[in-house]
C-alpha cells in the first residue's frame, strides 16, 4: 500500500510553509493528472502530498503593465476562456489540445510544465511567447524562462522548496499571427508526436518578428531558432516556407518510441510548422486584416 501525509494547503504562504518542512520528499498536488501516474508506478514515492488546487493566490490571472500573468493552478480548460488568453490563440489551441475535457478540467497549468514532458503541449506556445515562470519558496522569488527552466525529461531547475506561482509573458502587439498545431495518433487523449507554435509579425509585406517552438523531438521542447532567422525580414513565397519546413526536420533530434519513429517526427514537425507559417503569411499579408487565428 502507498501511504503518505496529506497537506490542504489553504494559502501560498501554508504551500511553502510545507515545502520548507518536507523539500523533496514532498511532492505538490494540482490536478493529479501526472502525479497520481507517477505514484501508482512508483516513479515518485513522496512522505506528503501537498494539495495546492484550491490556493487562491495560484488561481489568480492577470494583466499588468502590458504582461499577462496566468497562475499555475488555472486549468487548461479555464486558460481556454480567460479574458486574458483572448487573441492569444497559440495558448488557447495549445490547452484546447490537451487530453480530453475531463483531463482540461483538472489539470492545470503548472502541473504541465512542472512535469516537463518533452511532448507537454503548454511549452511551444509560452516559449514563443517567451513566458517567464516566477518561483517562489519562504528564501525569495526568481524569475527563470522557460529555457532555462527545463533541461530534459522531467529535469528542471526547480529547487525542491520552490513551487511555480504563475507564467507571465507579454501580448504580441500590433498586427501578428500567432497559432498551435499537433499530431497525435488520434483526434483526443493523445500525446504528442509532434508539436509547434509560432508567433509571426510582418512589415512592408516581410516577415518580420518570427518565433517557432517544437516538442517531442527532442529530450526537451526547443525553440527553432535557425529556422526563426531564415524567415526573418524574408518575403514569403512557397520555396522559402518549404526551406523553413526542411530545416525544421534537421533541427529535430527525436527519440523512437511507442508512438512515432525518429524519421517519422522529424517529417511531421517540418510539415506542420511549414503550414503554420503558411498560415502567417496568408493572414499577415492579406490588405487590412490583423489578427490571430490557429492552425
Ligand atoms: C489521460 C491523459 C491524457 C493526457 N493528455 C495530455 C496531452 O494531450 N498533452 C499534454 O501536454 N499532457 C497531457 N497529459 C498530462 C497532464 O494531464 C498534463 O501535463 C497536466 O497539465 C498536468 O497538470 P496537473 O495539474 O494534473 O499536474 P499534477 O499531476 O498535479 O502535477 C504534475 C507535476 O507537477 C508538479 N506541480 C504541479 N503544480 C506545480 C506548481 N505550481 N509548481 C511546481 N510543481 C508543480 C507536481 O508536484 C507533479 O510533479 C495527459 C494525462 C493523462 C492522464
Amino acid at each position: 500500500m502507498i501511504e503518505f501525509e496529506t497537506v490542504m494547503a489553504g494559502s501560498l504562504e501554508e504551500c511553502l510553509e510545507a515545502l520548507a518542512k518536507y523539500g523533496s520528499d514532498a511532492a505538490l498536488l494540482a490536478g493529479g493528472t501526472d502525479l497520481y501516474v507517477l505514484i501508482e508506478t512508483g516513479m515518485k514515492l513522496p512522505k506528503a502530498v501537498i494539495h495546492i488546487g484550491g490556493v487562491k493566490e495560484l488561481r489568480d490571472s492577470k494583466v499588468k503593465s502590458g504582461s499577462v500573468s496566468i497562475g499555475t493552478a488555472v486549468t487548461h480548460s479555464e486558460i481556454d476562456r480567460l479574458d486574458v488568453t483572448e487573441g492569444v490563440e497559440c495558448l488557447r489551441a495549445g490547452a484546447r489540445a490537451i487530453g480530453s475535457p475531463q483531463i482540461r478540467n483538472v489539470g492545470t497549468a503548472g502541473g504541465n510544465i512542472a512535469n516537463a514532458s518533452p511532448a507537454a503541449d503548454l511549452y511551444p506556445p509560452l516559449m514563443v511567447l517567451d513566458a517567464v515562470l516566477e518561483l517562489r519558496s519562504l528564501r525569495g522569488t526568481r524569475e527563470v524562462g522557460l529555457e532555462e527552466f527545463v533541461a530534459g525529461p522531467g529535469i528542471t531547475s526547480l529547487r525542491p522548496d520552490e513551487l511555480i506561482t504563475c507564467a507571465r509573458f507579454k501580448r504580441p502587439e500590433g498586427r501578428f499571427y500567432t497559432g498551435f498545431a499537433k499530431i497525435g495518433l488520434r483526434d483526443a487523449l493523445a500525446i504528442s508526436v509532434a508539436n509547434a507554435a509560432v508567433t509571426v509579425t510582418s512589415r512592408n509585406g516581410k516577415f518580420d518578428q518570427v518565433k517557432i517552438a517544437c516538442g517531442a523531438v527532442a529530450p526537451r521542447p526547443i525553440r527553432m531558432k535557425e529556422v526563426e532567422a531564415l524567415l526573418t525580414g524574408q518575403e514569403p513565397s512557397a520555396e522559402l516556407i518549404k526551406q523553413a519546413g526542411d530545416m525544421t526536420s534537421k533541427q529535430c533530434d527525436p527519440i523512437t518510441d511507442i508512438r512515432a519513429s525518429r524519421d517519422y517526427r522529424r517529417q511531421v514537425a517540418g510539415v506542420i510548422v511549414s503550414r503554420l507559417i503558411e498560415n502567417a503569411s496568408r493572414e499577415l499579408m492579406m490588405d487590412g486584416k490583423e489578427g490571430a487565428t490557429d492552425a
